[in-house]
């Protein structure tokens, strides 16, 4: 079936191109130009700090190391720690090899990263010293990890070495060539792959390339959409291994925009840092935002430097945009759009513009397309349906993963998101409702498909069905449908313990167990999710 292309829409014309060269060495040039002892990371908590010219200096020579160790273009090195000042050194440096990045959640059980990094198969992975136990164990379980690196310690911790040590191994200091910083084709190779479920499923691996990237690069640098005042710290609070937090500190880094590291949130460290480092610019997920609005901690602290604050990742209500608004005495409040699979943000609210409620206009080098998910035909102004986008930003697609490459794009590559919305006359998006599986706790992914597959391995679990319960502080809790076996005693708190024994926090049961005889599900056998839903209604006015 030929897509009806009817109704498209387009960003504003952009105001640069795209950069042909590589992200690597559009980074190394950035880095490069000029010494400063100027700090790049600091540790929100600790105040140590590293300087640009300690970063420049530790990419290169890790890049060197990498090199002698073989790695190089295409090779998949991944990293797995929370947020940190090393961080993003090894993360530069396979950039400038050409090799391929993996970031993996550190709070994830063995057993989600046993499934995430099966899909990349590295065979080096750098890893904080937080979460080495869990790698040591793994590289037992797993044929592929050749070798762990410990990015944050000075000595090796039970015999693994630890990054300082894997880079003097080649001269101390020593500066790459900007000759030698690998000339990869930016639309074709792959820089990040990414852990998202997409519409259906299970994690998979969102393959983003250099040129993704870069042109994400082009959008923080137009001031139709970034303020380009917005002060020279920023707040590293996001999660580096997820998408936003990941690009947004590479848009920072190369920006020379100091980032604040936050390890994880915590509220008084939170506040203390945006006062003391007189943050202007907020990059939030709805459950920040919702504790800026409402908690009363912040009135001991002087956010007066805040100008802006953007939130990501979920909806956020427009109740809360206008609360948030006049707790921090800011007219600009703006929420933006985007997935993992189209890299970070494809729209947001332009520049000194205020609309509750909407997501804001495209970004330069988008187009978008709403398109009916019955018929499959381009809607007009005004009329709901799932978005669809395609341009520089989005993935090149799923790693290895052909079947589900062909239920994401139509035959002429739109990218389908799953998410329905629609656009008003004048161009500004507003989202309603998510038509795709996933769930989101507290801006995180929890896919239905991976607590249903693990509830079914409990030997009293006939069936289950997992959607989210709608809750105004953190987004939606993950509740599962059960349906047990044949005179099985299960209680409701039997099954949150057996999930929460084994999956990462953020995806226990806290929506709770609704136990029913049979899961509805359609002739072909998929649940129906939205039969679901309508029995928590009834579930709840039974209560
Ligand atoms: P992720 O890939 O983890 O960034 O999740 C992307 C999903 O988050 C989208 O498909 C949406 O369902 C949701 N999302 C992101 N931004 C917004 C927003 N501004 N409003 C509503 N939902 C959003």
């Amino acid at each position: 079936m030929t897509e009806d292309d009817t109704y498209v829409i387009k960003g504003p014309p952009p105001l640069k191109e795209i950069p042909s060269s590589s992200l690597g060495k559009i980074i190394y040039e950035k880095l490069s130009t000029e010494f400063e002892n100027e700090a790049a990371f600091i540790d929100a908590i600790t105040g140590k700090f590293i300087t640009y010219k300690d970063f420049f200096t530790k990419t290169c020579s890790l890049a060197i190391s990498l090199r002698k160790l073989g790695c190089g273009q295409n090779s998949i090195v991944s990293i797995c720690s929370e947020n940190c000042n090393e961080f993003f050194i090894p993360v530069v440096a396979a950039l400038y090899v050409g090799a391929v990045i993996a970031p993996i959640n550190h709070n994830y059980t063995q057993l989600e990263m046993i499934h995430a990094l099966n899909i990349s198969q590295p065979s080096l992975v750098f890893c904080s010293k937080e979460v080495l136990d869990k790698y040591l164990e793994l590289k037992k379980k797993v044929d592929y990890i050749q070798r762990i690196i410990v990015i944050n310690s000075n000595t090796s911790i039970k015999g693994v070495e630890c990054m300082n040590n894997f880079i003097n191994c080649v001269q101390k200091g020593c500066i790459l060539s900007s000759s030698l910083v690998a000339d990869v084709n930016p639309r074709e190779q792959v820089a990040l792959i990414m852990c998202s479920s997409g519409t259906t499923g299970l994690p998979k691996g969102v393959m983003l390339t250099h040129e993704n990237i870069l042109t994400t690069f082009v959008h923080t640098d137009d001031p139709r959409f970034f303020n380009q005042d917005s002060g020279r710290c920023t707040l590293g609070v996001l999660p580096f291994f997820h998408s936003y937090g990941m690009v947004r500190s590479l848009n920072s880094l190369q920006k020379r925009i100091q980032i604040i590291v936050m390890r994880k949130f915590e509220e008084e460290v939170f506040l203390k840092s945006i006062e003391k480092y007189k943050i202007t610019s907020l990059s939030l997920v709805p459950p920040l935002a919702i504790f800026l609005s409402k908690s009363l901690l912040v009135d001991k602290y002087d956010l007066s430097s805040v100008i802006e604050a953007t939130s990501g990742a979920a909806p956020l209500s427009k109740n809360i945009e206008e609360l948030l608004s006049v707790r921090l005495k800011i007219k600009s409040v703006q929420q933006a759009y985007g997935l993992t699979e189209t890299t970070i943000r494809v729209m947001g609210m332009p520049s000194g513009e205020q609309r509750f409620g909407s997501s804001g206009k495209l970004c330069p080098y988008v187009s978008c397309k709403v398109r009916d998910p019955e018929t499959g035909k381009s809607l007009g102004p005004n009329q709901i349906g799932e978005l669809c986008f395609k341009g520089p930003l989005i993935m090149k697609g799923y790693y290895n993963n052909e079947e589900a490459n062909k239920n994401t794009f139509t035959g002429n590559g739109w990218l389908l998101t799953g998410d329905l919305g629609y656009y008003d006359d004048e161009e500004y998006f507003y989202i309603v409702d998510r038509l795709k599986e996933l769930i989101k706790y507290k801006g995180f992914q929890v896919p239905p498909a991976e607590l249903e597959a693990l509830l079914l391995t409990h030997p009293g679990i006939k069936d289950s069905g997992v959607v989210g319960l709608p809750d105004e502080d953190v987004g939606e809790l993950p509740l599962a449908f059960v349906a047990k076996h044949l005179n099985v005693n299960l209680t409701e708190d039997e099954v949150k313990q057996f999930v929460a024994e084994r999956v990462s926090s953020h995806k226990r049961l806290r929506g709770g167990v609704i136990f029913i005889p049979e899961i509805p599900k359609n002739p072909s056998g998929k649940i129906l999710r939205r039969k679901l839903r309508e029995l928590i209604t009834t579930h709840k006015s039974k209560l």
